[in-house]
């Protein structure tokens, strides 16, 4: 590429969407390093001083400038990305409206070297608050060096909103993690302090540099995602149930290989771990949407964190989709020391790179929280259950699945093979496999094979479900607000089989229940229904009210702790969950089964 850069028009420009891109150092290392990008650089060098708020340096390899276009790149609104209008729908760079330069330049000291490979010697440029003060030839590599200091020195005020060094340095590594992701094949070193912090080899694919940037765990903890419609692919990583976090902040989404912050694909990756993963806790995942380029405007931000789709409910669709049907194929997985779900020879190469790889910083390592409490907290949680129904399980009252529903998944655990041991404390029922110890919690695993039963069922599904009449119809007084729920789900809830008429002001009869819940009190089940219902502020969508009331059947008809299960009916239980999708966690998240493999037997022995 040697194409020139030329000041846009003022036609042009107005319709460009500007505004302030220096907000803190770590915006002006993101425009820098995409610069450098855009260039096709392959090695990138980092250098920061005080956390970024001294200077910040970046030297790349790429294409440089020529020595008479210098002064222009500095000029607002020059740019040798695009030349007119039309091209902002085409660009594949980062940058297209030629404001970074001259915006950083507003408010630091810059000095740039750089060097076009057909050039004899580079160029030297030193400029201060927007204004050119030497310029001249200079000995140099190929590609372009630019030292940003006395950052925000004409604007002082500024200074006092930056936070403490460690956090703005944490801010420029967040910049730096995110370009690391989606460009495995730049090598890329960072120096904070005159020290080497972070040196990552440029990488083969995708997963391993994954791996170098935020260790090791997420190979362990993600599973490959890949999707495709018409023009638009999703490929990308996230995490299985077991592994979540507190926050939506390692959802990373990258548009054309732009990392965006989108509330739509949160959104529909959110949905998609809605009954995956335990209320309050959020996947971990790295997602690339690539489309072309007509189809997405990037021109609506002017940090360019947003862009804008053409046809938005597509994406959303594909997102959604690709992640409910990666996720369906996980189930619980007896850890056999390998990584099951990375390509082959995938570990191998990780461990080399590793070998090449340095880092003395970052906080990615600690990407997941492996949810090593969790498991505690959810014996504790059932122990207390007191269950006083006497009532046996309730399988019969579903039949068994075709041989075509059992195709649609395949795992490499397979519960019916496993031999069963026996029940403990009433509720964990306990297998061996030829390598693993296996502790399976009967009330999560009927849990989800009913909510999954239900779900293909429900009223969405098109057929409706037929209740049991009760013996003696239950008459139930409402309060005004429950009242008020009832009525808006009314067709929803008596579609689920439960049979509910309105008999005055606000009082009800319920006529049936579903068969499988034939020993719950049923007033008391209409109630939680409505409390589930209204426990959010805004109003709930069908989808997501035909979910609850699966969810709540499922809860409620399932096992309970402290039942004994006769050897037939753990069989059952197992053949189920076999053929069951999304079976390593109940719909609420809580694991369905937890498995100790040899090695891990023989850590805890301290045999190893
Ligand atoms: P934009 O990236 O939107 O075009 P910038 O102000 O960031 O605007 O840069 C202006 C121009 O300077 C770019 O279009 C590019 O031609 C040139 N440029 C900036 N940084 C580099 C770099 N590291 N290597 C090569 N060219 C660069
Ligand atoms: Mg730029």
């Amino acid at each position: 590429m040697d194409a020139k850069i030329v000041v846009l028009p003022e036609s042009l420009t107005s319709k460009i969407a500007a505004g302030e891109v220096v907000e803190r150092p770590a915006s002006i290392l993101k425009e820098l390093l995409e610069n450098a990008l855009d260039a096709g650089a392959t090695d990138i060098s980092i250098e920061l001083e005080k956390g970024g708020c001294g200077s910040i340096k970046v030297v790349d390899n790429g294409e440089g400038i020529k020595h008479a276009e210098v002064p222009l790149a500095f000029e607002r609104f020059a740019t040798s990305k695009i030349y007119d209008f039309d091209d902002i729908y085409k660009v594949r760079s980062y940058g297209f409206r030629g404001e970074a330069l001259p915006s950083i330049a507003a408010i630091s000291r810059v000095e740039m070297v750089t060097r076009k490979r057909s050039s004899l010697s580079g160029t030297r440029v030193i400029i201060e608050a927007g204004q050119i003060k030497t310029m001249g030839h200079a000995g140099c590599p190929v590609g372009t060096s630019v030292l940003v200091s006395h950052i925000f020195d004409p604007v002082p005020v500024r200074k006092k909103f930056l936070k403490t060094e460690m956090t703005e340095q944490a801010y420029c590594m967040d910049v730096i993690s995110r370009m690391a992701l989606s460009h495995h094949e730049v090598r890329i070193k960072v120096a904070a302090r005159g020290r080497e912090i972070l040196n990552i080899p440029a990488t083969r694919d995708i997963p391993e540099r994954i791996s170098l940037v935020l260790g090791t765990d997420f190979k362990d903890g993600t599973i490959p995602v890949k999707g495709n419609k018409g023009s638009i692919t999703l490929t990308g990583f996230a995490s299985k149930p077991e592994y979540s976090r507190s926050s939506t902040k390692q959802i990373f989404f990258y548009v054309n290989k732009r990392f965006v912050r989108d509330y739509l694909l949160n959104h529909a990756v959110m949905t998609a771990y809605r009954h995956v993963i335990e209320a309050k806790r959020y996947p971990a995942a790295i997602l690339f949407v690539d489309l072309p380029t007509e189809d997405v405007d990037v021109n609506v931000h002017p940090a360019k964190m947003e862009v804008r789709f053409r046809n938005p409910r597509s994406i959303y669709d594909i997102v959604a989709e690709t992640m409910v049907s990666a996720l369906s194929n996980i189930g619980p997985v007896v850890p056999e020391g390998k990584g099951r779900m990375m390509p082959e020879g995938y570990s191998q190469r990780v461990q080399e790179a590793l070998k090449r790889y340095t880092i003395s910083m970052g906080s990615g390592k600690l990407f997941f929280h492996r949810s090593v409490g969790d498991a505690r907290e959810t014996a504790s949680i059932y122990a207390k259950i007191q269950d006083k129904g006497k009532d046996i399980l309730q399988f019969q009252g579903l039949p068994e699945e075709s041989d075509a529903e059992k195709e649609v998944t395949k795992k490499s655990l397979n519960f019916a093979d496993l031999e069963y041991i026996g029940q403990i404390a009433g509720t964990y029922l306990v297998f061996s496999s030829t390598s693993a110890l296996v502790l399976m919690d009967q009330h999560a695993a009927h849990e989800r094979i009913l909510f999954e039963k239900l779900k293909k069922r429900s009223p969405a599904s098109g057929e409706k479900m037929i209740g049991q009449t009760l013996l003696i119809p239950e008459v139930v007084s409402l309060s005004p607000g429950e009242f008020a729920t009832l009525l808006e789900s009314i067709k929803i809830i008596n579609d689920s089989g439960i049979e509910v008429e309105l008999f005055g002001e606000k009082t009800v009869i319920m006529k049936s229940l579903p068969a499988m819940l034939s020993h719950v009190e049923p007033k008391a089940l209409l109630c939680e229904l409505l409390e589930e219902f209204s426990k959010t502020e805004r109003s709930l969508g069908l989808e997501e009210r035909k979910e609850k009331i699966c969810a709540l059947l499922a809860c409620k008809g399932a096992v309970k702790a402290n039942q004994k299960l006769s050897e037939s009916e753990v069989e059952m239980l197992c053949r189920n969950l076999d053929a069951t999708p999304f079976s390593s966690t109940c719909p609420h998240g809580r694991p369905v089964v937890i498995s100790f493999n040899t090695g891990d037997l023989e850590r805890m022995f301290k045999r190893k």
